[in-house]
């Protein structure tokens, strides 16, 4: 395929272009490449990386806007998203419809990657049909064509059936996959408890030994105001001393939302090689604060960008997260330039998610893309129209989203479902 005439490419952080961008198959082509196959004319548009969304909760999409999760604290707001979750019942279907709609959701928004941190298991559930749960999410996102991270959470479970579970969704949905990542790279699996708020050391160790044994990612939520508090309350200590005792700072892992931290924490977490996933669309509505993210960045930590789920972010829109990232970056330090929010939603994610070949487009890497239409009267008068991605047009849609070479959004509609239908498909369950 052969992107023609764009306004601009942004290949990577340091790298831009204009005019042609050639994909062979799955991949982006190397130099000098023959085009072949459909031409898709891009003239007015920017293209740049798929997003990658570093952190969400799928199965939240069917619970947007629920009474009594507004303006309150963590611990009210957990109790009445858990009792909506047991009204309905946490079945394949949910899992099906909700990560359909959140996934259909993220391609129309330009996320062609989403990591969904799961964390609702009910206590007592065979591993099997765990396995049924995690499958569910897995075959909507094949269906659709996004690129799926499953994380395996853990809320409050207990560890040893957390970690029989995690053993098993990888047996069963990656059975020949090393490093986690299925062969086709469009299914990877992590796993993560939610917090040392919620999870003990014990949840840490066991799932930390599946990681270990597969090679997958380890990924977990720290520092939200409430993480802190309860840190404190529960054993004396900050979340980030829990979790480096627990042996949970290191380069696999990656560590959401970061709101509350200090100077001396930021060093040693960039010591440890961890990286971090910011999430203003989540941190700001409830309260805990803004991550210094320039600090995280200067102390040369790797930040990627996530939405977090629906029950405190009610939209999939990593776009529109990234222009809020930039926003209220100055009010704690330097601000943000759009490009590094940018890279921060593309190349800062799949960092986190140990995926070299996504969040660019230099030869070689996924044939993962957007492209931005911006020839209309909201993008009219922008001298820069990179960095008028976020700074123009708030909450502007791509007109064509490419997932490993296969157009999955064309002209604003998705191709790869019907969107009607997969709404239609959630209405069911919204209590
Ligand atoms: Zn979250």
């Amino acid at each position: 395929m052969i992107l023609s005439n764009a306004t601009a490419i942004l290949h990577d952080a340091a790298t831009e272009s204009s005019g042609d961008l050639i994909l062979d198959g799955a991949v982006v082509a190397e130099p000098g490449a023959k085009p072949a196959g459909e031409t898709l004319d891009v003239s007015g548009c920017v293209v740049t990386p798929g997003l990658v969304n570093a952190h969400h909760h799928l199965m939240q999409s069917a619970f947007r806007t629920l009474p009594g999760t507004r303006g309150v604290p963590m611990a009210e707001w957990l109790p009445t998203m858990a009792a909506a979750y047991s009204r309905v019942g946490i079945s394949p279907e949910l899992m099906r419809a909700a990560a359909s709609v959140g996934v259909a959701e993220g391609l129309l928004f330009g996320v062609t990657t989403v990591a969904d941190h799961h964390l609702s298991w009910p206590a007592g559930l065979p591993a099997e049909a765990s396995v049924a749960l995690a499958r569910a999410t897995a075959e909507a996102a094949r269906e659709l064509g996004g690129r799926l991270v499953f994380v395996r959470g853990a809320a409050r479970d207990d560890p040893n059936e957390a970690a029989a579970s995690a053993e098993a969704i990888v047996q069963a949905l990656l059975p020949d996959a090393s490093g986690g990542v299925s062969k086709d790279g469009m299914l990877q699996l992590a796993v993560g408890p939610a917090g040392v708020h919620s999870d003990p050391r014990e949840s840490f160790e066991r799932l930390g030994e599946v990681a270990a044994r597969h090679g997958l990612r380890r990924r977990t939520q720290a520092n939200e105001q409430v993480d802190v508090a309860i840190a404190l309350e529960k054993y004396g200590k900050r979340p980030l001393d829990l979790l480096e005792e627990w042996g949970w700072l290191g380069p696999d892992v990656t560590l959401a939302h970061l709101c509350d931290v200090t100077d001396d924490e930021i060093a040693r977490l960039a010591a440890a090689g961890v990286t971090a996933t910011h999430a203003p669309g989540c941190d700001v509505p409830m309260g805990w604060g803004i991550a210094p993210v320039a600090a995280l960045r200067v102390a040369g930590i790797t930040v990627g960008l996530g939405t977090s789920g629906g029950g405190s972010n009610d939209a999939g829109h990593l776009l529109a997260d990234a222009r809020l990232a930039m926003q209220v970056s100055g009010l704690v330090g330097d601000q943000l330039p759009a490009r590094e929010v940018l890279g921060m939603a593309t190349a800062g994610s799949a960092a986190g998610l140990g995926r070299d070949e996504l969040g660019h487009l230099r030869p070689g890497a996924a044939a993962d893309l957007c492209v931005w239409d911006v020839s209309g009267v909201a993008d009219a008068g922008v001298a820069d129209p990179v960095a008028g991605l976020l700074w123009a047009n708030p909450g502007r849609r791509p007109r064509h989203v490419i997932v490993a070479g296969r157009v999955v959004v064309r002209d604003y509609e998705l191709v790869t479902g019907d969107a009607a239908t997969l709404a239609a498909s959630v209405r069911k369950f919204v209590v």
